[in-house]
């Protein structure tokens, strides 16, 4: 890992690309890093389809080079940054060409499928990645893990719980690890019958209890799928296997992630629910940096309580289970379906309930059409990935098919 050391003149400052600089990780982001007195530096931002909010975050990050997704809005972005000083570019290639700026640390927080490629740029280029975006593992976990190990980088998890086990385990070997445990809240539907959660609507998909987040992650996170895309991305992450790997129901979101040893020891990661802390943890790997994240206070909250996941009413956690344990490709498969039924149902154009049968639907006729296999590269993931989404629109066809997000 290449990372700036502090020397005699005091700490170096630490340059930084913040991709997904417009959603909820971005603009937290930038928060910490303007709360840091001068410890970072933002070299470029590159955000989707909002040209006025990313002409906003480069501003206020002082970025050198703002690049969006969408090529629509350039002039737009153009014009909110005439006489700023600030390079703007639009279009798929130009979020690669801001992977690519030179930087110690890119913050990786595109949301959903969107994220892989610019993603893969920067850890190709040797950049050590805080990894917001769990697709990247979830659609092509093995080429990227393949990929941070050929070049010795680091990919610093910034999801919470994964953030909370990653501090939890320390140095420890992974064979003294006997089990790793991601708490989930439970999200809004936590104590909702089966069938009013079939029924519900986006508006009560999009109302999370404890963490404010972008649209995609809050309706995974209604369901458990996101829980689920996150048993993936620690398996990939930690080099854990499947059996080794759990979920226990924590509606506080106070306790993120647990780390069982072989000698019966437990640690676990604990803070107030807020991405300051991670996002700050990962900014300033291996040092620590002040915040103005909310404080964990145990005594205000009381009591902290737990209880075993529902698979009967979130089928898309053992869903998500099956497809690890069945490996072949099967999480790409899922990954691409899921991303394609939110987007459905977000919509309004399926019920909630079909989020999950219509993912576990795609991985059964991958399976049993022998198409599912374990992705080599990079672009084999996102080969597969694009076939199961071709499928699943033309599935959903008649019902304005063409508005599902276009990849
Ligand atoms: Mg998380």
């Amino acid at each position: 890992m290449q990372l700036q050391q502090a020397d005699a003149a005091g700490p170096a400052v630490r340059s930084v690309v913040i991709l997904g600089a417009t959603g909820s990780i971005g603009r937290s982001t930038a928060e910490v890093i303007s709360g840091a007195n001068g410890a970072f530096r933002v070299e470029a931002v590159a955000g989707g389809r909002d040209p006025k909010a990313l002409a906003q975050a480069a501003r206020s990050t002082g970025a050198k080079f703002a690049a969006l997704a969408d090529p629509g809005g350039y002039a737009e972005l153009k014009e909110a940054l005439a006489g700023t000083g600030v390079e703007p570019a639009a279009g798929e290639e130009a979020v690669i060409e801001a992977a690519l700026r030179p930087a110690d640390i890119v913050m990786a927080a595109i949301a959903g499928t969107a994220g892989v490629r610019p993603t893969f740029a920067a850890l190709s280029a040797g950049r050590t990645i805080a990894l917001a975006n769990k697709e990247c593992l979830v659609c092509a976990g093995a080429p990227f893990m393949r990929k941070a190990a050929a070049l010795g980088t680091r990919l610093l998890p910034v999801d919470s719980e994964h953030n909370a086990i990653f501090q939890a385990m320390g140095n420890a070997s992974l064979d003294t690890i006997e089990r790793i445990t991601l708490t989930a809240s439970g999200g809004p539907f936590r104590t909702w019958t089966s069938e009013a959660i079939a029924n519900a609507t986006p508006e009560q998909a999009l109302n999370h209890p404890n963490w404010p987040m972008g649209p995609k992650i809050t309706v995974d996170s209604a369901g458990l799928m996101n829980k689920g895309l996150e048993v993936i991305e620690a398996h990939y992450l930690f080099g854990i296997e499947p059996s080794k790997l759990d979920v226990i129901v924590h509606a506080q979101s106070l306790v993120h992630g647990l780390v069982a040893f072989t000698d019966g020891s437990v640690t676990a990661g604990l803070a107030a629910p807020d991405m300051k802390v991670p996002i700050a943890h990962c900014l300033s790997y291996p040092a620590r940096s002040v915040t103005a994240a909310r404080r964990l206070d145990l005594a205000a909250a009381g009591q902290l309580t737990f209880e075993r996941p529902d698979f009967e009413r979130f089928p898309a956690l053992r869903i998500a289970f099956d497809a690890l344990r069945a490996g072949s490709g099967l999480p790409t498969i899922l990954n691409a379906a899921n991303e394609i039924a939110v987007q459905a149902f977000l919509d309004g154009r399926i019920p909630f309930h079909r989020i999950a049968r219509l993912v576990e639907e795609a991985c059964n006729s991958a399976l049993a059409e022998g198409v599912a296999h374990e992705p080599e590269t990079v672009a084999d993931a996102l080969a597969m990935d694009r076939a199961v989404r071709e499928r699943l629109r033309s599935e959903l066809t008649g019902r304005a098919a063409s508005r599902v997000e276009a990849y």
